[in-house]
């Protein structure tokens, strides 16, 4: 299991994606299908034939369904907050059900996240919207590390809570289709920020609670 506890900071100061949305290049659908025909042709097919006519549309329109969270900023739906003063304890969301892109290889992440925090102020927010964060970063082209990392850091932002702590379970397709060919076999990633960062013990605690 990785256990990234150690990063601090916006993550594009890795080098990495931003958090926030990107805007849709112009007649994204047209080239997408442009270079899906040209694979067509480049692998020998003949992407005139009866079978393959509509399939680079089919696949542009299907492409930007899957990469739609690259338009949105995900951390938009945790804003919808309530506060619940009475509510001192953790708040835990396990098997919120994604599916996303390796963006080494263009082919399906699927697999399960969970979520923890502890509320700040008793600032809380409703579960469908810790759902709608995970799949905003999760249709984009991604790694699960950085998947994992993004959720975490787009609760911090926006719930100021005490604590985080994301899990993320995935099975990656180019594993189990191709070069190793591992079916079945899952990945795990999570990052703890906040109070659980620090505290090894509370961390478990709340790790085992997600991981039952
Ligand atoms: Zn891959």
């Amino acid at each position: 299991m990785t256990d990234k506890k150690a990063q601090n900071g916006p993550s594009h100061q890795e080098g990495l994606r931003p958090l926030e949305a990107i805007s849709k290049p112009q007649d994204a659908q047209g080239r997408i299908a442009s270079a899906v025909r040209e694979i067509l042709e480049a692998v020998g097919e003949d992407p005139d034939r009866e079978g393959l006519k509509d399939t680079p549309t089919r696949v542009a329109k299907m492409y930007l369904e899957i990469f739609e969270g690259l338009y949105e900023d995900p951390r938009e739906h945790l804003k919808k907050q309530f506060s619940a003063d009475q509510h001192n304890g953790a708040v835990i969301v396990k098997d919120i059900h994604f599916y996303s892109m390796c963006e080494h290889h263009l082919l399906p992440v699927h697999g399960k996240a969970h979520v923890a925090y502890l509320p700040g102020g008793g600032r809380l927010t409703g579960l469908s919207k810790l759902a709608r964060l995970v799949e905003g970063f999760a249709r984009r082209p991604q790694l699960q590390e950085r998947m994992t990392d993004q959720i975490a850091q787009g609760m911090m932002d926006i719930l100021s809570p005490e604590a985080v702590l994301v899990v993320v379970e995935a099975e990656h397709m180019c594993m189990s289709m191709r070069g190793v060919r591992s079916p079945g076999s899952t990945t795990v990633t999570s990052v703890a920020r906040g109070l659980w960062q620090d505290d090894y013990a509370a961390r478990m605690e709340i790790m085992s609670l997600l991981r039952a």
